[in-house]
């Protein structure tokens, strides 16, 4: 006898999914039921019914719950999901998890919940409000409700509870439990509020893009719009889904983490005064399912987010855009390690809708994808209203006194623009008051012993930390190995930075923003605002202040240091510091106002910045690129990194030894390592990496499908912690 069975997907790190008995109600495939899992209650996600098990019937256990009625997941997440668990070697289960609000995860309901409403009761419909002659209040009060219900909170804006409680009382109204009436007719407003405020007229690069991608609704159809700040980047997507809002279809569109802005969102709201919804890592878990909800409904016309928001339900996706595409926030550092921006494009294609991604420093692999036909390709080369990119230029700082890591060439520069009552920016990529804090008699370096580096000393937190760990201790005053009294501090960061300004320019007031001094977006969006007021001339900063925002009055920017990334080990960091020049750029000065930026530098002739400044980012990326090919580095190979870390730094090596074994043999595959992390130990634990690498993706993947079960179970694999992390972005 067949009976009936679900495959359900449990938030486990187990790759397989469980089978369970359907013995009454058949849920629907995607959606979520309870489960009994050994003695724990689960919640998990129909992935498929079928009719037979390879386990004798009577050892499944049932289906406890089925926790909703239609499906959470339409098919198409479900096909997507599916892939990226297989493409990024991570459980179903767990990548079923992440793509939910951590409130759904725990069982809460997925429809709107239904809210108090006040209602008129018989009496009331048969009482005339004239006959309240006493209180004026309750009788408009009456009156409102024989026309309509009213939700309570709504009722609570205009009457008071002592109103509300008469009539109650008098037995003319009641409470109602219901799901609020949703009104869903944004799409019909869209083109009445465009013509009432008709947007700018695009120029002609402009109305290139705006065409190219309007013209390709409802069918699969990439596009690289690359257009420096402030080019109309922003214009073109506004125009583009205008013509898919006003049918009602909706729109995502993908942000930095630090790049979510009041100011974006208000364009959006402003522009077709239609629900926008906001998706980022500061909402409360009610927050975020409110706005999962809407979306689902068709409520919402766009969802902003951040990485994650990705997996939003909508109920008919017209378009994806990804802003800023070469962020490398997108691409999840830990668990399941996907990239946002590469599942924006499986989902397009899945859908098939046309997807935009937009920068003004494309990466590497996108515009390979560009170059090579596989996207269309749209540039803005122009700035609105004629601004310029601020003039690059290098300061050759060989030999060069330095005070606080500024050469003096560079501080008269800087004066020369404070004194005209401009502002200036300083770069440096390092927290903190110093990189280290040391023994002057004997040398002798405060480490953390977790990670055998150096503690960075902070000043303002009178504290040693471990950028590395987290692990802080006070600052001790006397050598822990001579007992010497005489302790300094050597190298500079973004503090001693703000101290040394202060002193070189007194007359002018700092203001640094780094990670350790923007605990809250609120707290960050506030010192964006008290900079463009001028409350501050020298803003410090790491590349925090380089996402997203505008400086109008800037006209200076200084950067510190550029040759730790054209020597570093990491093929990527070259590619990084170009994009932050030329972000940081775009976002300096303004039309009247042109800047100037300066890069200190030892290697003033090194070939890449030499390229970059003269010829641009574009080019720069164009014959970065080929080095890339000569090279087979990614983009033009695929690369899988598998990193173990344990206590003892042998069972790690060990462990990858036997991973690298089960790819040995086989020909499409690079096998390099096992090799020590570029920082090779981290809270106590030595780390190895082994890195994956052939020029076809096709065959890494196979390759890796097959050896997933076998690694799960090397003899080594319960000694250490291991993960796979493919597309790897970052070899730390
Ligand atoms: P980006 O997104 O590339 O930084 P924006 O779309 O924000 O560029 O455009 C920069 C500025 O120029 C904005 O203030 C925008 O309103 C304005 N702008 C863009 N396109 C036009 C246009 N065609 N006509 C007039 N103003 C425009
Ligand atoms: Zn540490």
């Amino acid at each position: 006898m067949s009976s009936t069975i679900a495959d359900v997907a449990i938030g486990i790190p187990k790759r397989s999914l469980f089978e369970y008995l359907i013995t009454d109600t058949q849920p629907c495939v995607g959606a979520r039921v309870q489960v009994s899992f050994g003695r724990r209650k689960l919640v998990g996600v129909v992935m498929a019914i079928k009719d037979t098990s390879n386990w004798p019937i009577e050892k499944l256990k049932p289906i406890d719950k089925i926790l909703d009625d239609t499906p959470i997941f339409s098919e198409s997440m479900l096909t997507l999901l599916k892939w990226a668990s297989q493409y990024y070697q991570h459980p179903i289960g767990d990548v079923m998890h992440s793509a939910m609000p951590v409130l759904l995860r725990n069982g809460k309901p997925s429809t709107m919940p239904s809210i108090l409403y006040w209602a008129i009761t018989q009496a009331g419909e048969q009482t005339d409000p004239l006959t309240l002659k006493r209180s004026p209040k309750q009788q408009q009060l009456l009156a409102l409700l024989q026309q309509q219900q009213c939700a309570d909170s709504k009722l609570k804006q205009q009457f008071s509870s002592a109103i509300i409680k008469g009539l109650h009382k008098k037995g003319l109204i009641e409470e109602v439990e219901k799901i609020p009436d949703v009104v869903n007719d944004w799409a019909d407003h869209i083109e009445s509020q465009l013509a009432a405020h008709p947007p700018p007229r695009p120029n002609i690069e402009q109305s290139l893009a705006i065409t190219g991608i309007s013209c390709h609704h409802n069918q699969y159809h990439p596009v690289l719009l690359e257009g420096i700040t402030g080019s109309g980047k922003t214009e073109v997507y506004l125009q583009a889904i205008a013509p898919l809002l006003a049918q009602g279809h909706q729109v995502l569109i993908l942000v930095p983490e630090i790049g979510l802005t009041p100011q974006t969102v208000s364009r959006f709201q402003q522009r077709f005064n239609a629900p926008v919804g906001l998706l980022h890592s500061n909402l409360t878990d009610n927050e975020r399912l409110a706005v999962w909800r809407q979306a689902k409904e068709g409520l919402l016309a766009i969802v902003i987010g951040t990485r994650s928001a990705i997996f939003t339900p909508f109920k008919q996706l017209g378009m994806i855009i990804v802003d800023e595409e070469h962020d490398n926030s997108y691409k999840q550092q830990d668990g399941f390690r996907y990239h946002g921006r590469d599942l924006a494009v499986m989902r397009a294609r899945q859908q098939n809708i046309p997807l935009v991604l937009g920068t003004a420093t494309p990466s590497l692999e996108t515009l390979h994808n560009a170059l090579s036909g596989k996207y269309q390709h749209f540039q803005l080369s122009e700035r609105a209203g004629n601004a310029k990119l601020a003039r690059q230029q290098i300061f050759d700082i060989k030999n060069q006194p330095l005070d606080y890591g500024i050469a003096k060439g560079m501080q008269a520069r800087l004066l020369a623009h404070l004194q005209q009552g401009n502002q200036v920016m300083v770069f440096i990529n390092r927290r903190g008051y110093a990189p280290s804090w040391l023994c002057h008699q004997c040398g002798f370096v405060e480490t953390c012993h977790r990670c055998d580096k150096s503690y960075t000393l902070h000043k303002g937190l009178n504290k040693l930390q471990c950028h590395h760990c987290g692990d802080a201790k006070v600052i001790p005053q006397q050598c822990a190995a001579c007992n010497n009294p005489q302790m300094v501090s050597l190298g500079v960061g973004t503090e001693q930075l703000e101290q040394g300004l202060n002193k070189l320019f007194p007359k002018y007031k700092t203001l640094r923003i780094d990670s350790d001094n923007i605990r809250s977006k609120h707290r960050f969006h506030q010192m964006l605002d008290d900079i463009n007021k001028g409350e501050y001339q020298i803003l410090i900063g790491t590349q925090i202040l380089a996402k997203g925002h505008h400086f109008p009055n800037v006209t200076m920017v200084l950067v510190v240091d550029v040759d730790g990334a054209l020597f570093s080990m990491d093929f990527r960091a070259a590619e990084n510091l170009a994009q932050l020049i030329t972000q940081v750029a775009g976002r300096a000065g303004r039309a009247e106002n042109t800047g100037e930026m300066w890069l200190q530098s030892h290697n003033p002739d090194h070939p890449l910045l030499q390229d970059l400044l003269h010829n641009g980012y574009g080019h720069f990326a164009r014959y970065a690129i080929q080095e890339r090919k000569s090279a087979q580095l990614p983009p033009f190979s695929f690369q899988t990194l598998v990193r173990a870390e344990a206590t003892n730094p042998k069972v790690a090596h060990q462990f990858l030894a036997q991973v690298a074994q089960l790819f040995s043999g086989q020909s499409q595959i690079l096998c390099l390592g096992p090799f020590p992390a570029l920082m090779e130990k981290r809270q106590g634990r030595y780390r190895m990496q082994l890195l994956l690498q052939s020029n076809h993706r096709g065959n890494l993947q196979k390759a890796l499908f097959n050896a997933m079960p076998q690694i799960e179970v090397l003899p080594d694999a319960s000694k250490v912690r291991w993960s796979v992390d493919v597309d790897v972005q970052d070899f730390m």
